[in-house]
């Protein structure tokens, strides 16, 4: 086959050895991909070329991978850490009242979204079955946040309650939805884009593409603007490959205290002399956001003796 000269694309989905990229006119195609390119997903920007005589098949070639801004991981059991998806500006943490609001794992993906350099956005589930009271309180727990610099929004899927909100952030760059299974990812994403769910099962009936659907990332542009990336393999993602450093970064309130410790290596755990340990007790930050990081470094520590 012959090419048309080069053009930039974005890689709208994966399957195997092709991908659909689309153009700058939003038409997709799908390619191949040359040897060369190591690694693709969705949301990566690519330079291709079409075929000079499409078939309606497989009708480019995809030669290289620009800069990625951003790239979310996810292990994989035969090669270790798999990017999944790229160029992801906003992390949508979803939580939710039901089943009960855990900080705990607020804090895990927080630490992802300050490793990774994508922004994060705090998002509270299903405030339709509070009370006002109830809603209140919840906004008080979450009140610590906000002094730390993290934006939430208390939305409902059902209701529509904080929907419009939700949507401005949407409107500018790629969004990922992440969280627990059962707070109500799918129900938020179908209702800012309705016709998503129908798109999910085409591409799950497409058996000749031989992947199941669970595994498929991909990328949707907004009705009023903006991308969402949906990929089932990272929305419960947890913090598998980082260490007790990287946790520690991750708490962004720890900075001004990193390096003040007695010990060089300190772990900030039980350690004499440590600055952080130091700020908790001063009401420099917070007992709850410091359980938390021992929380999870105990849990990250599990199975792996010599984790510390
Ligand atoms: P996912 O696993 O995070 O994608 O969660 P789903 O979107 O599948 O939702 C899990 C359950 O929560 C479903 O039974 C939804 O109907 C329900 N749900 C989702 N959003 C809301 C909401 O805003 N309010 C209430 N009351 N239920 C919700
Ligand atoms: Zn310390």
């Amino acid at each position: 086959t012959s090419f048309a000269a080069a053009e930039t694309g974005l890689i709208l989905s994966r399957f195997g050895q092709h991908a659909d990229v689309e153009d700058s006119e939003g038409t997709v195609v799908r390619c191949n991909m040359r040897r060369s390119v190591a690694s693709l997903v969705t949301g990566d920007r690519v330079v291709w070329r079409r075929s000079l005589q499409p078939t309606g098949g497989v009708d480019g070639v995809i030669d290289a991978v620009e800069e990625r801004s951003s790239v979310l991981l996810r292990p994989d059991f035969y090669d270790g850490l798999k990017p999944v998806a790229a160029n992801i500006d906003l992390m949508i943490i979803v939580s939710a009242v039901l089943p009960a609001l855990s900080l705990n794992i607020i804090d895990r993906y927080l630490v992802a979204a300050e490793m990774t350099g994508i922004k994060p956005l705090l998002v509270i589930n299903k405030v339709d079955l509070l009370s006002s009271a109830e809603l209140a309180q919840t906004e008080q727990q979450l009140a610590l946040y906000r002094k730390l610099g993290y934006n939430f929004l208390a939305v409902s899927a059902k209701s529509g309650v904080g929907m419009q909100q939700l949507l401005d952030y949407l409107h500018s760059g790629t969004s990922i939805f992440v969280g627990q299974s059962g707070v109500g990812k799918s129900s938020l994403m179908n209702h800012l884009m309705p016709g998503l769910e129908a798109h999910t099962q085409e591409v799950s009936g497409n058996s000749g593409l031989g992947q199941h659907t669970t595994t498929v990332s991909r990328l949707y542009h907004l009705p009023e603007g903006g991308d969402l990336i949906d990929s089932p393999g990272i929305r419960e993602f947890a913090l598998w490959h980082l260490t007790p450093e990287e946790v520690t970064q991750g708490f962004t309130e720890f900075t001004p205290w990193l390096g003040r410790c007695k010990f060089r290596d300190c772990k900030h755990i039980s350690d004499p002399g440590c600055a952080i340990q130091h700020a908790v007790e001063n009401g420099d930050v917070s007992t709850e956001r410091y359980d938390s990081y021992l929380k999870i470094l105990a849990s990250m520590a599990q199975d792996k003796p010599n984790y510390f």
